[in-house]
């Protein structure tokens, strides 16, 4: 929280997707988030990606050249959001941010989402446009080019919205209308009312 406000992390517009319940509990029972062995084993992949990156060409993301900035915390006074982007490829004439992904899977809606907001918050805080970004699979070593469209921008806003409305209003959401996401849910011994 700053002053009233909340500040969200880029990661729970992820989560939100998923379920937005994951966000209630979080923000409004913060006490009972476990770490889980998934995400040690992905902040490991991560670092090593990073190593990897440095001895390689900007090649991947079709370009002969720019600066790249590792782990680029980056924040918006506008939108209540803040996250750490894992790199930030800086050219002549505009920014690139780029997340690391262990998936072979192309990005979907909610990975998409978080490039834009990575973007926007980028293009806020260094004052140089962003028009794109990279998801990056360290499984199959290929970058993924997503276009910052005014429509992911938007999704970005209305979703930092809805979270709002949740955790300063203390509501707890409905559940998803699938129930799969519950399976492998952190939070599942929670939500008796669904499982
Ligand atoms: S168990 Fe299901 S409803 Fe509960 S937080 Fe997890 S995904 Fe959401």
């Amino acid at each position: 929280m700053e002053g009233e406000r909340t500040v969200f992390l880029v990661t729970d517009l992820k989560q939100f997707s998923y379920c937005p319940r994951i966000v209630y509990y979080a923000y409004c029972l913060p006490a009972v988030r476990p770490t889980t062995a998934k995400m040690e084993v992905g902040i490991a992949a991560h670092t090593t990606a990073k190593r990897r990156e440095r001895r390689r060409t900007l090649a991947a993301y079709g370009l002969v050249e720019g600066e790249r900035h590792f782990d680029v915390w980056v924040e918006s006074k506008e939108l209540g959001l803040r996250g750490r982007v894992d790199l930030v490829i800086e050219t002549a004439d505009e920014v690139i941010p780029v997340d690391y992904k262990n998936s072979r899977r192309r990005a979907g809606p909610h990975v998409r989402r978080q490039i834009a907001a990575y973007g926007m918050m980028v293009e806020e805080e260094w004052g140089k446009p962003v028009r794109r970004g990279f998801v990056y699979s360290l499984l199959t070593r290929r970058a993924e080019e997503i276009i910052v469209t005014e429509r992911l921008r938007r999704g970005v806003r209305e979703a930092v919205a809805a979270m709002r409305e949740i955790v300063e209003r203390e509501r707890m959401p409905a559940p998803p209308r699938s129930r799969r996401p519950c399976v492998d849910c952190e939070f599942r011994r929670f939500c008796n009312d669904v499982l």
